[in-house]
């Protein structure tokens, strides 16, 4: 993936105002979050490529076009202000629900405490009543006094219950739907929103369980980092909206091949995938294999004609008293080892 370090390198004649808007573009790309139909690494992935156009001349990506010394400003202005846009209509639509659901609790409870203080008013008006006439009243007719007062305590008492029952019914539903757009705005945080595979923040949730599995039952997990072979020139060629296609195809692989209940895939990064399998390193190796092998038979149509893709792969297994960090670092050394050796193929890191 074209990291905002690398596309900051100018390499075409750029003035200061044309840097300056390249370092805006940097700074919203990272500070993206999701929103309901864009990923944070989609836009931030968009700002690279607005910046890469801006310092080093590459096709603008509103027209995908290419030509010498051209500044696609109004692509820009326009990219940001849509972007902006969406984010603003959903902020809002997010806070007014939530308002909503806030009030309509508040006005339920206000409904039944105003209930139970007119009903209380009337019980205590009846017994009033009552109290004032047992000295007065005769026995036969106080006691019938009594008798109606307690028929209509016990209605009234019946009453209350089942509007309590109703109240607690209709109170712990909105509870339940708080509380499911609680985890679906959870788990909302560590999926892609292309792939719908985790995202690096799913993938560094389940590294701490790893490192953790690790401490309680010497349990060794293994990290397959794989990165897509030439996958921008198969953008530049069948445009980007092909390139999310292959994006979503090979990640419909990934989940077929890595199903297992102690299995993990994740999308790392633009066209990097980590997959965490838990047993040997025979068996990582075996399982690489056949990765690469299915990613070598995918075949997507576009355009009447079939396209392919392969993979590179860096292997490295835990180990122990090891940060999260240190083993990404590790796998990707050893994909750019797969790299260097001519992509295609795996690499174990040590090896
Ligand atoms: P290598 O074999 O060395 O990995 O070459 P590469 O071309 O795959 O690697 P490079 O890092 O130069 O380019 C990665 C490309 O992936 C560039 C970027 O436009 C593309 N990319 C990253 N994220 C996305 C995405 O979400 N959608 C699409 N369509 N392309 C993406
Ligand atoms: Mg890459
Ligand atoms: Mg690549």
């Amino acid at each position: 993936m074209a990291k905002p370090s690398e596309v900051a390198k100018p390499a075409r004649k750029v003035d200061n105002a044309t840097k300056t808007v390249a370092a805006i573009l940097q700074e919203f790309g990272r500070q993206a979050f999701n929103i309901a139909d864009r990923s944070e690494e989609s836009l931030q992935e968009m700002c690279n490529r607005w910046v890469a156009h801006l310092l080093l001349g590459t096709a603008s990506p509103s027209r995908e076009e290419l030509r010498e010394n051209w500044f696609d400003w109004p692509g820009v202005r326009d990219f940001v202000a849509n972007e902006r846009g969406r984010e603003k209509i959903y902020v809002v639509k997010n806070i007014d629900e939530y308002q909503d659901l806030a009030l309509s609790l508040l006005r339920d409870f206000s409904e039944s405490v105003q209930i139970e203080q007119e009903t209380d008013g009337q019980l205590q008006e009846r017994l009033d009543h009552l109290t004032s006439h047992a000295k007065t009243k005769s026995g036969d007719e106080l006691r019938k006094e009594v008798i109606s007062t307690i028929a209509q305590l016990n209605e009234v008492l019946r009453a209350k219950k089942n509007r309590q029952k109703e109240q607690l019914h209709s109170l712990s539903s909105q509870v339940e739907i708080l509380k499911g757009e609680l985890s679906s705005a959870r788990e909302s945080a560590v999926r892609d929103s292309l792939t719908k595979l985790y995202n690096r923040r799913g993938l560094d949730a389940h590294i701490e369980k790893c490192i953790a599995l690790f401490h309680e039952t010497k349990t060794r997990s293994i990290l397959l980092l794989g990165d897509i072979d030439h996958f921008k020139a198969l953008n530049d060629t069948q445009g980007h909206t092909f390139g999310d296609r292959m994006l979503q195809e090979v990640a419909q692989l990934l989940e077929k091949l890595f199903d297992g209940d102690a299995e993990f895939v994740a999308r790392y990064g633009g066209e990097e995938f980590a997959i965490i399998i838990q047993g040997s390193m025979d068996e990582a190796r075996q399982r690489s294999g056949v990765l690469l092998e299915a990613m070598r038979a995918l075949r997507v149509d576009h355009n009447g004609k079939e396209h392919t893709v392969t993979m590179s792969i860096g292997v490295a297994a835990l180990k122990s008293a090891e940060q999260g960090t240190n083993w990404i670092a590790r796998a990707d050394k050893a994909l750019y080892a797969s790299k260097n050796l001519g992509r295609n193929r795996m690499t174990i890191e040590g090896s």
